[in-house]
């Protein structure tokens, strides 16, 4: 499925409604169609600014929410960006657009398989997704310059905080998995790390360990 003029035009609206401004965010949501990354029954509900089911009973994340963390992220052109959290790949797919290259860690193979098949489709070679407990970071590759968790923790996972270079900016989600949650921005100094508490969200809860499918 991919969006009509008018669909496109009214998903751009409602994400700069809800405080989405910065240009080159707008721009990569307007290029990268949300339509793939949402399957089935759901499909025809793709550019409602809700999150909506996918595979492995996960979710894809309310759109105005990816254009804030995208935005509180700060991506450079010549980034290296980790996510965990990969579910569908759209939040992968949009940070492909800003970055120089993104490693997305997602602990259900499936869901890995099904956002490959659309990255590929898309032509999104600067994109690398794994299967792997995105909670212990991928230390091969760190430091990172940015690291977006797209699952909430009790707490930052003291690796990922451990793998963002002096000066790299964290977004996640912290809070109990049934409650409310704060999302904040960690930004690491040459002495310890800076917090600053965004807004209320509420995601699924950041899992360690691989999923079974
Ligand atoms: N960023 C996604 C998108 O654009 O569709 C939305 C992600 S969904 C809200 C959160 C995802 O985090 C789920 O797919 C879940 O399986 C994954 N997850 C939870 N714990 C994880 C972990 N320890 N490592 C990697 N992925 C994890």
């Amino acid at each position: 499925m991919t969006a009509t003029a008018e669909q496109k035009m009214q998903f751009l609206y409602a994400i700069r409604s809800k405080g989405v401004t910065d240009q080159r965010v707008l721009t990569a949501m307007e290029k990268i169609d949300r339509g793939p990354f949402v399957r089935g029954v759901f499909s025809e509900r793709a550019y409602e600014d809700t999150p909506l089911p996918i595979a492995c009973g996960q979710t894809i994340s309310q759109p105005s929410v990816v254009g804030l963390m995208t935005q509180a992220l700060e991506v450079q052109p010549r980034d290296k960006v980790l996510e965990v959290g990969t579910g569908s790949g759209y939040q992968a797919a949009i940070l492909s657009q800003l970055a120089r290259r993104v490693y997305t860690l997602e602990r259900h193979r499936r869901l890995i398989r099904e956002a490959q098949s659309i990255f590929d489709q898309l032509n999104l070679s600067n994109v690398t997704a794994m299967t792997a407990d995105g909670s212990r970071g991928l230390p091969d590759q760190a430091p990172f310059d940015r690291i977006l968790v797209t699952a909430a923790a009790e707490d930052p996972p003291g690796p990922l905080l451990a793998q963002l270079r002096i000066g790299g900016i964290m977004v996640l989600p912290v809070g109990q998995s049934d409650a409310v949650q704060s999302l904040i921005k960690v930004t690491r100094t040459e002495t310890g790390f800076d917090y600053e508490e965004l807004r209320a969200v509420r995601f699924v809860p950041l899992i360690e360990g691989l999923g079974q499918d």
